[in-house]
């Protein structure tokens, strides 16, 4: 098989786990006919960014290039193309392909496929390339058309890349396990994962209660739709809640201890985490046992869902609140993510990517 033609863009990328990111250049695939050409024009930053650059998840291949809240401009399009054109605002989340055959595939959950996360957008396999794939923090990426996503008109585009993995992550869990009017959500966490966890939950119609270790949050989280603010810190505020909460979703990416949410949990409520911290977490056997709870996991959305979740977002006026930054910014942008003190998602402005 003939290599396929590459052409160059500007990215930043880390070296190694110890190292900062720098400016560099990487290649991409020159567009096949099912392929989207895109010029990236914002990429959110996610915690998961972080963990992978540093490695605590262990199996990033350096040169590694995080982002995968992407969206931008169609540049061009491969000659099998029906869906996109050039000029059409896109997004791409964190998946640019999977094996399209296995049963959670084909399904609809790509994010389950039998490939594992082959198909990642960064730290997964560039299949017509042999090379891993390169993130968002970039001028340009070539998706695969099947898993590039329609972005609604009326959405700002900047505010709008973070739903591509915070929006979905949040909003497929409370959507699987059905929260709506008359429940009681805790959403653990305000970062970028949590508030919008707070905005979905609340638009969905449940009492949402925000759970927070930073009381300088509170304010903000009442604005951004918690009817609740609990300091997760303080023992006398969460035994206030004991066994009232019929979900719970656990945004934290660093070690906490889950066991005294999962006391906070009705008879079969449940505890979900989204949150991926390096250290396993203990988990007691006798908060699940009492009142039958149970405690799983979710892995952001697949495609249909995430095309359902930004149409959601478009019919309500939904998008994140964004603290933009230049590219040069990144280290300091991690820096001050470690510290919980993003409010509530920073936006890589990819013009400043010169
Ligand atoms: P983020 O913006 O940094 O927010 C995390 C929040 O967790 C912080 O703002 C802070 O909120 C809280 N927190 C941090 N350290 C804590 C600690 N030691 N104890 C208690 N609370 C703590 O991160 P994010 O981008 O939302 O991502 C959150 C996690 O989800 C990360 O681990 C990320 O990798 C993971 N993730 C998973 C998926 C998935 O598909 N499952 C997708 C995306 C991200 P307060 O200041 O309010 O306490
Ligand atoms: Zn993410
Ligand atoms: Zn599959």
């Amino acid at each position: 098989m003939a290599k396929l033609a590459c052409y160059s863009v500007k990215a930043f990328s880390t070296p190694a786990a110890t190292a900062p990111l720098a400016a560099t250049t990487i290649e991409r695939r020159q567009p096949t006919a099912t392929d989207v050409q895109i010029q990236i024009l914002y990429c959110g930053v996610c915690h998961s960014d972080l963990h992978f650059a540093r490695d605590e998840w262990h199996f990033t291949q350096y040169p590694a290039v995080p982002g995968h809240e992407i969206v931008g401009r169609v540049t061009a399009v491969g000659s099998g193309v029906k869906k996109f054109k050039a000029g059409d605002m896109v997004g791409v989340g964190c998946l640019v392909d999977s094996c399209r055959t296995c049963p959670s595939c084909q399904a609809g959950f790509e994010q389950f496929c039998d490939l594992g996360l082959a198909g990642g957008t960064y730290g997964g396999t560039e299949k017509h390339l042999g090379t891993p794939t390169l993130g968002g923090y970039s001028q340009g990426i070539v998706v695969t058309e099947d898993f590039v996503l329609r972005l609604p008109a009326n959405l700002d585009l900047a505010s709008a890349a973070p739903l591509l993995c915070a929006g979905i992550t949040t909003y497929s869990p409370l959507r699987h396990w059905k929260v709506g009017p008359g429940q009681k959500v805790g959403i653990v966490g305000l970062g970028g994962l949590g508030h919008m966890g707070v905005k979905f939950a609340r638009a969905f119609g449940a009492h949402v209660v925000l759970f927070t270790t930073s009381p300088g949050k509170a304010a903000d989280a009442l604005k951004l739709g918690a009817h609740e603010v609990v300091i997760s810190k303080d023992a006398a505020q969460l035994a206030a809640h004991a066994g009232s909460f019929d979900f719970i979703l656990d945004t934290v990416s660093a070690d906490h201890d889950v066991n005294a949410l999962m006391n906070l949990l009705k008879r079969d409520g449940n505890l979900t985490l989204v949150g991926a911290p390096e250290k396993p977490l203990p988990v007691a056997a006798f908060p699940l046992l009492m009142r039958r709870r149970s405690l799983s996991g979710s892995l952001i959305g697949g495609l249909p869902e995430t095309q359902e979740m930004l149409d959601f977002c478009g019919q309500h006026n939904i998008t994140c609140d964004i603290e933009m930054i230049r590219m040069d910014e990144i280290n300091t942008a991690y820096e001050r993510m470690l510290k919980s003190d993003v409010k509530y998602r920073f936006v890589i402005d990819m013009a400043s990517l010169k």
